[in-house]
């Protein structure tokens, strides 16, 4: 039998949970055992009963009994890496010190930011799998964490921004005369970007949408939205496996030149553009911010990696000269239950393409594995991710 082990989330901000009673009662029907750390689910609105309910076996994440827990568990299913840096800290003898070699763990560890992760995994001889370098091929849709997050927090952006704004989404005709609908402007038409801007459109905004990868217009004009041509240079990132290459600073700043009037004519500017493993482009400088009218409102999604707009900061919202700039780091974190329950399943997906016969079998060679397999057994499949390399790339 499986041991897949669920943990209660212990980094500041996090309120999602890895597993659900839905993929609990899922990965039971596969033959595993979950054991789920006691309140894991508590903050997306799942409660101990219901994982119980669903077959799971409820530990106290502080007793002697999580260190056993720990020690014995053949999979960890988490949100983000446990103990990485700037966790609450976990109870002793508990936690990825305590399991074993070879125990296998999934979830969103930022293997491009947390340069002490492939030290841990090797140290303690364990296999991980960075959902963030899944590979965008069909058989890893269902699993695809990046999408069912970004799909929340996009819609989200559009939410903020609409109780932020000075005036109405939609156009209305009322008795005291007509209100123009807000003008919206979505940078970056991935799986965010058009959330934001079928969220808007539902709400009644008039939206432009940039991008730099061409495949971008037709999902943009279905959305009903106008698509701003990328600037026509020779230079131009292109994109491979479906994501944007970066951008050089040539075709930046004359993408920037080429956005200004539409952003002098915004109310709103959700800014999602972002280059896997690299810093996200900055699309609107200190400068530009002056172009937008006071009352404007800007949701830097990309904040995280840098941010698309000058100023932004994490989980913050800054005035500048009478603009909203609100830096918006882990959206779907404020919607926890229902992005828990898409988490959840893509995960148990994954688990499930793992097992064969009862067993998990991690084949380095799958085209699903191997660009996410950080580590097997503690042996590094990621050298371009370890942190002499990454800090060699940054400075390059
Ligand atoms: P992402 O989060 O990496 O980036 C967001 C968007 O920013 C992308 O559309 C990118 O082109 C854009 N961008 C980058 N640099 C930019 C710049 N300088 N100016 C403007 N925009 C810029 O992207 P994502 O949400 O992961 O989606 C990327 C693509 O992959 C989309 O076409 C999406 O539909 C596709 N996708 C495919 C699958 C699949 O096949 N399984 C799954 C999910 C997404």
């Amino acid at each position: 039998m499986i041991r897949v082990l669920v943990p209660r989330e212990r980094q500041p901000g996090e309120t999602r949970v890895a597993a659900t009673p839905e993929t609990v009662k899922r990965l039971r029907g596969r033959g595993c055992a979950v054991w789920l750390e006691r309140q894991a689910g508590l903050r997306s609105g799942y409660a101990d009963e219901a994982y119980a309910e669903a077959g799971a076996e409820l530990f106290q994440g502080d007793g002697p009994e999580a260190a056993e827990r720990w020690a014995e568990a053949d999979v960890v299913l988490a949100v983000q890496t446990p103990g990485a840096p700037g966790t609450e800290a976990e109870a002793g003898g508990s936690g990825l010190e305590a399991l074993r070699p070879e125990a296998l763990l999934l979830g969103l560890l930022n293997p491009h930011g947390d340069h002490s992760l492939i030290e841990r995994l090797e140290r303690q001889r364990l296999s991980a799998v960075a959902l963030e370098l899944l590979p965008r091929i069909s058989r890893a849709q269902a699993m695809d964490v990046l999408s069912s997050q970004a799909n929340i927090a996009g819609y989200k952006a559009v939410l903020l921004a609409a109780a932020a704004l000075d005036r109405f989404f939609p156009m209305l005709m009322t008795a005291a005369g007509t209100v123009q609908p807000a003008r919206v402007v979505v940078l970056g038409a991935g799986v965010a970007g058009l959330q934001a801007v079928a969220t808007a459109r539902r709400l009644g905004a008039l939206v432009k949408v940039s991008d730099v990868r061409p495949a971008a217009r037709e999902q943009v004009e279905s959305l009903g939205a106008r698509f701003i041509e990328p600037p026509r240079l020779e230079e131009a990132p292109g994109e491979v496996g479906g994501y944007a290459r970066e951008a050089g600073a040539v075709f930046l700043e004359a993408q920037r030149q080429l956005l200004a009037p539409h952003l002098a004519e915004a109310d709103v500017v959700i800014t999602t553009a972002q280059v896997p493993g690299r810093p996200a482009p900055l699309l609107i400088t200190r400068e530009m911010l002056g172009l937008l009218r006071p009352g404007a409102v800007v949701v830097d999604l990309a904040v995280g990696q840098g941010g698309n707009c000058a100023g932004s900061r994490s989980d913050a919202s800054v005035d500048v000269d009478g603009v909203t700039v609100i830096g918006a780091g882990n959206l779907p974190a404020s919607l926890p239950q229902h992005a828990s329950a898409l988490y959840a399943r893509n995960l148990a997906a994954l688990l499930e393409a793992l097992i064969q016969e009862g067993e998990l079998r991690l084949d380095p060679e799958d085209p699903l594995l191997d660009p996410c397999l950080l580590s097997h057994a503690g042996v590094c499949r990621r050298e371009d991710l370890r942190p002499a390399r990454a800090g060699q790339e940054v400075a390059a």
